[in-house]
């Protein structure tokens, strides 16, 4: 930003600083007009961005630490999505005011996901006005590997990784909608506010996958971008999406957690197909990775999803007017 910057201004960028880390391949980081990254070849370069703005996409007064975290997640789940490995982050913050705790807090939450996944935070800007954060991640695939939602075909099965459904619920329950048993809330609280983006997930479905995305908007709606991108559809057993125990618990209605399950967002799993003569490498991958991977349904002619239960019978979709969360 062109506007004279005063010293405070700089003293945030400094905290900022702390959370970064250093990598062989940054050869300038931040401090100098921009950040230069070495690119290796054989590789193709992967950038995702995501803006995370205050009082839409989260809760002004969240702890700060927990959207520092969250708003890498974001972008990390979107290369994971994508097969490719994280290597570096920009952000841009946008501050009602020079906060410094604030910048402290959320720069340790950025840096605690940034750490466990060897990020380093190479550059950004700063300005004053409504709290918004956007990051950017740029990371990499081998040249041609990356996985893409394009890549469906009929026969295919389709898997989701670990339990969706949580960080709706977390949502529900922050806005006072849902209430659980203490702890089954801490835990669909955290899902919501520290997923863990599915990198090394996507990492070991190169190879392995036809087609992946990130659930950020709900399940249902997220594969539909694969089915659309593909040219496919899609059946759909409700009965077969895992639910936590936390979960089952806070919303006992099997329908209503359904709901949140398809149509509820912000979970950052992996939903991703998988030709059937291959299915029976994502068991392996979920026993080295410790992650529930769940064969969900199947890829078919046609266009858009059809749900179905353990049953056979169909089921109306999740937009059809059971979401008893939707607010
Ligand atoms: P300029 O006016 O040249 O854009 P800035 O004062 O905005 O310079 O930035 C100075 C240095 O601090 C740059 O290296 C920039 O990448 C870094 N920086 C500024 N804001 C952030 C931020 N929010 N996160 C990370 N780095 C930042
Ligand atoms: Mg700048």
């Amino acid at each position: 930003m062109g506007r004279r910057k005063d010293r405070s201004e700089f003293a945030l960028i400094e905290q900022l600083r702390v959370s970064a880390r250093a990598r062989g391949d940054v050869r300038v980081g931040i401090g100098d007009d921009a950040a230069i990254v070495r690119a290796a070849r054989h590789r193709d370069l992967v950038l995702a961005i995501d803006t995370l703005v205050a009082d839409v996409h989260f809760p002004a007064r969240t702890d700060a630490a927990a959207v520092g975290w969250k708003a890498l997640a974001v972008n990390l789940s979107d290369l994971a999505a994508m097969g490719a490995e994280p290597a570096w982050a920009t952000l841009a913050l946008t501050l009602p005011r020079g906060d410094a705790r604030w910048v402290r807090d959320f720069a340790r939450g950025f840096g605690a996901l940034a750490r466990r996944h060897d990020v380093a935070l190479v550059g950004g800007d700063t300005t004053r006005g409504p709290l918004t954060v956007t990051v950017q991640a740029h990371g990499f695939v081998p040249r041609g590997r990356a996985l893409l939602r394009s890549g469906a075909r009929v026969g295919d099965r389709v898997f989701v990784s670990g339990t969706p459904g949580d960080a709706a619920a977390g949502l529900a329950i922050v806005q006072r909608r849902l209430r659980a048993a203490a702890r089954d809330a801490r835990a669909l609280v955290a899902r919501l506010e520290r997923p863990a983006p599915r990198v090394a997930l996507g990492l070991a479905l190169r190879g392995v996958a036809s087609a992946a995305i990130d659930v950020s908007d709900g399940l249902a709606q997220d594969l539909g971008h694969v089915l659309a991108a593909s040219g496919v559809g899609a059946r759909l057993d409700v009965d077969a999406v895992p639910a936590s125990a936390a979960l089952r618990r806070a919303v006992p209605e099997r329908r209503a957690r359904h709901a949140l399950q398809l149509a509820g967002g912000d979970d950052y799993e992996l939903c991703f197909t998988v030709p059937a003569r291959r299915a029976a490498r994502v068991a392996a991958i979920a026993a080295k990775l410790r992650l529930k991977l769940t064969a969900i349904g199947t890829i078919v002619v046609g266009r858009g999803l059809r749900l179905h239960d353990a049953a056979g019978h169909e089921v109306a979709s999740p937009t059809g007017g059971w979401d008893h969360f939707r607010s």
